[in-house]
């Protein structure tokens, strides 16, 4: 399960202003995907259509060889897990952001609700001596800190389909090195697409997409992209 195909996915947010121009990729189930490409080229947009934050106006994208609109917005999102660009964290303890604004959560309820094999990676993202603050209230987390609580709180439902959009982009880049370890350890053996603008951040990628005003400049493996460029 897993398998991500955009076709032909044409995108506007207003009628006379076209975004995304005809895209079409493929994602094999449990493979990495990079998108690159320049500010303003489209990529976070992928990202939203996936998420069925807004429809295309032209093609269709799959899950599995579903159509994404033809799918439970509840089924939808229990597939795909964001980590979005800007990650916004309530002013309140981790054990309330994991829960994501359900009951604040307490260390073992947290280790309750991430079963079986997610376990490891889950606890693995949150911040170093997560145990002795997920109760405590007015925490002072760093970036990157915060980074893991949103990447653990995302790995909670245990997603399919992973979304990384410029997770780490504005982190310094000692933190930034450190999150992608943790990041590549999640991504294994989950479909999941990065956005980057960092070459740093992709070197794990099995393939990678080059969007350039809303088009599939390039594509192919690392190797691939060398040879051709
Ligand atoms: P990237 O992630 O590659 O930087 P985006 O997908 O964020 O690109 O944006 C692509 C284009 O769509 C940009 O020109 C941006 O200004 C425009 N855009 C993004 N979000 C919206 C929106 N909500 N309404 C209108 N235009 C938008
Ligand atoms: P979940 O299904 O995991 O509970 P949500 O569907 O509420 O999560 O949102 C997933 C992530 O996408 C959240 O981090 C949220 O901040 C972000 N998000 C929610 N709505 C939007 C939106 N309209 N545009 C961009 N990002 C959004």
């Amino acid at each position: 399960r897993g398998l991500v195909a955009f076709e032909d996915v044409h995108f506007a947010y207003e009628p006379e202003r076209p975004i995304l121009n005809g895209v079409s990729f493929a994602i094999p189930p449990g493979t990495t995907l990079a998108v690159v490409g320049p500010s303003g080229a489209g990529k976070s947009t992928l990202a939203r259509l996936l998420y069925r934050f807004y429809d295309p106006t032209g093609g269709d994208i799959r899950i599995d060889g579903q159509d994404i609109s033809k799918v439970t917005q509840g089924s939808l999102r229990a597939a795909i897990g964001i980590v979005p660009q800007d990650t916004v964290l309530f002013n309140d303890t981790i054990g309330y952001n994991i829960g994501y604004g359900r009951e604040a959560a307490s260390e073992s309820e947290i280790r309750g609700a991430a079963r079986g094999a997610a376990i490891d990676r889950f606890i693995a993202a949150l911040p170093q001596g997560y145990e002795s603050m997920v109760g405590e209230r007015g925490l002072k987390l760093s970036g990157g800190e915060k980074q893991r609580v949103a990447i653990a709180r995302t790995l909670l439902k245990d997603p399919p389909i992973l979304i990384l959009d410029e997770a780490t982009s504005a982190l310094d880049s000692r933190t930034e090195e450190a999150i992608q370890a943790t990041l590549d350890n999640v991504a294994e053996n989950r479909t999941t697409i990065i956005i980057a603008h960092r070459l740093s951040t992709i070197v794990n990628a099995d393939r990678i997409v080059v969007l350039d005003a809303g088009r599939v400049a390039e594509s192919g493996t690392h190797a691939e992209l060398l040879r051709a460029g």
